[in-house]
Order: structure tokens, then C-alpha cells, then sequence
């Protein structure tokens, strides 16, 4: 009778072909729906907000003061004049000049370091380079001598480049280590090596630091990356850290050489967000907009969310990086003491 009905239904009523359509629809939608929540939308789901999310691991950071500066002269140089170098230091060091330093070698001394031989003194890295460069200069530098030192090839070795590209050699590798014993023991960076390129006849580049490395008396090599301020902050809020430490600081590493900052640089283009920290008022957090700004990500060093939120993430918001740990940005708190103290 039913079945009889529904086929008459079936087929002269196009209500019945309505009714399947929309039972589907209302069907479909609350499987969809109560599959994955009736409050969250489906295109907003990711495997970051999961709740099987394991706690990004805290990782312990430590200030560390690097006690050596090297900064290329204000005169021009080149291999066959030779080239100026202001060197600075907290305590008395030794400037030693590699010039024409194969790149193998270094970064064989380098590894070295890493590997267990810790490099602390000139001899270590004249042994290390030993038949590896063409000419070294030793100079002994006292911690308050801010002076420009010449450097050069001496005329008679008739060197005035280093060959065609792509080259084998650096051209000047400036090495500053600690003079005394002492300080070797107080200080954990105990060497930085400073590669410069120097222009010459056939690459003609005007002189520059490419790359600088400090090393620790624990066998750590870390880059030394440049440090920018946005160039129109005050004065105030451009306050130099009187201290040479490790700190996470949100400018943009490009050109200029932070002397004496060990600048872990933390991308950040935006300028206002300079002046937000720098005033000392924290950010809000990027994710719930509400806490100030508290936690650095690692690696890719972005200071982006509060404590509460770090948790909820495998990736960092900003830029996608996968959070290995993470490290408090208290230091924040400390810098804005500072400012105050000066004000008085
Ligand atoms: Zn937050
Ligand atoms: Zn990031």
C-alpha cells in the first residue's frame, strides 16, 4: 500500500525527487558537522591546533659577553697596500692578520675547534693554518686601545692578488684572542675570527667583513650577524646595550657590523614593532592578541607569542618553521630597568 503510494510518488511528483535531495543534504551536513565539531570550521582545522600537541621543549639560554670587536679602518685598502683593522677588546688580546688564508684550512680549523681541539690562543691558530697562508702579523692589542692597525703583505713577496675567481683563498683573516690566561678562564668566547675580503686588481669589491665567527672555550662556534635599527627610532628607544651580550633583538640583519653584540637575529620588518619594544611595553602576542610577547621560537628565532601560546603550536606562526624550543624573553624586562635608571 505504502510501497505503492511511493511509487505513484516516484513517479509524478517531483516533491519526492525535492525530498531525497534535501534529506541528502541534511544528512551529509551532520555528518560533516558532527565528524569534526558543530564550533569550529572545517577550513580552519591544521595540525597545529590539535590537541595531542606535545609542550615545545624550554631551552635554557645563558648571556654570554663577547669581549672582541674588529671593525674594518676608515681608509681604503688593498692587497698590495695593505689594509687598516680597528680591533677593540674588554681585556688585552692579540690581533693576528692571516693574509691570503686558504678556505679549506679555516674551515678545517674551525671544525677543529668544534671537534675538540679548543683554539684559544694565536699558536693555536698558526698551527692550525700552518703553511696554509701566505703572510701573518701578529699585534698585541691593550683593552683600552681603540687604535686603527696597518696590516699588509710585505712589497717583497710580489703578491698583488689572490688569482682569478672562483678563489681558494681568503683574502685577510683577522683572528682576535685573549691575551692572558685569565681572561681565557672568565670569558666564554674566547677567539673571534673575522673574514675580510680586501679588494685587489682583479676583484675590485671595496673591503668588507664576509663573515665573523666567535668561538666558545666549550667548543661552539656561533656566526656573528649583523645588527639593524630601524634608522628613524629615537634616541632614546635606540639605546646601546652598555653590555656586549647575547639578546634576542627583532632587527633585521643585512649590512653593519653590531660590534661587540652577539645579535640573534630575529626577522621583523615592521618598524612600529622597534619602537614597541623599545619602549619596553612588550608586543601582543600574535595569536591571542591579548599577552605581552614572552617567548623566542627555535630555530628560526621568531619572538612572535606569549607563554600560554607557545604550547599550542608545532609551527611558528610567522614564518612556518618547525619549533624545536623555545627560550623566555625576560631579558626584555631587564633592558626596559635600564631605561628608566638612565632617565634619572
Ligand atoms: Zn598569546
Ligand atoms: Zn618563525
Amino acid at each position: 500500500m505504502a510501497g505503492g503510494y511511493l511509487i505513484t510518488l516516484y513517479e509524478y511528483s517531483p516533491l519526492f525527487y525535492i525530498s531525497v535531495v534535501s534529506l541528502c543534504f541534511v544528512v551529509t551536513a551532520a555528518m560533516v558537522l558532527g565528524w569534526f565539531g558543530f564550533d569550529v570550521p572545517v577550513i580552519l582545522r591544521s595540525s597545529d591546533d590539535t590537541e595531542s600537541i606535545q609542550p615545545t621543549p624550554e631551552k635554557q639560554m645563558v648571556q654570554v659577553t663577547n669581549p672582541f670587536s674588529l671593525e674594518i679602518g676608515s681608509r681604503s685598502a688593498s692587497v698590495a697596500d695593505g689594509a687598516w683593522l680597528k680591533p677593540g677588546c674588554l681585556e688585552h688580546c692579540v690581533l693576528s692578520c692571516f693574509w691570503g688564508c686558504e678556505v679549506s684550512a679555516l674551515q678545517r680549523a674551525l671544525q677543529a675547534h668544534q671537534g675538540g681541539s679548543r683554539f684559544s690562543t694565536p699558536q693555536h691558530f698558526k698551527e692550525a693554518l700552518h703553511r696554509f697562508y701566505h703572510h701573518g702579523q701578529s699585534y698585541y692589542i691593550s683593552n683600552e686601545d681603540r687604535e686603527e692597525r696597518y696590516t699588509c703583505i710585505p712589497a717583497d713577496q710580489g703578491l698583488s692578488d689572490f688569482g682569478p675567481l672562483p678563489r681558494r683563498h681568503y683574502p685577510l683573516v683577522a683572528v682576535l684572542t685573549l691575551a692572558e690566561q685569565e681572561a681565557r678562564d672568565t670569558y666564554d668566547i674566547v677567539a673571534s675570527v673575522t673574514v675580510i675580503h680586501v679588494p685587489d686588481d682583479i676583484y675590485n669589491l671595496s673591503a668588507r667583513i664576509l663573515f665573523q665567527y666567535l668561538l666558545t672555550s666549550r667548543g661552539n662556534m656561533y656566526e656573528l650577524k649583523a645588527l639593524f635599527m630601524s634608522a628613524n627610532i629615537s634616541v632614546e628607544s635606540g639605546h646601546p646595550d652598555p653590555d656586549p651580550i647575547t639578546r634576542p633583538s627583532e632587527t633585521e640583519h643585512e649590512e653593519e657590523e653590531a660590534a661587540g653584540k652577539v645579535a640573534s637575529s630575529v626577522e621583523d620588518d615592521e618598524e612600529e614593532d622597534d619602537q614597541g619594544w623599545s619602549d619596553g611595553q612588550g608586543r601582543d602576542c600574535v595569536v591571542c592578541q591579548n599577552a605581552a610577547i614572552n617567548r623566542v621560537l627555535l630555530p628560526c628565532r621568531h619572538a612572535c607569542v606569549c607563554d600560554s601560546c607557545v604550547s599550542h603550536f608545532k609551527h611558528c606562526p610567522i614564518c612556518r618553521a618547525f619549533i624545536q624550543e623555545s627560550f623566555a624573553l625576560t631579558l626584555g624586562l631587564a633592558v626596559n630597568n635600564e631605561l628608566h635608571y638612565e632617565q634619572h
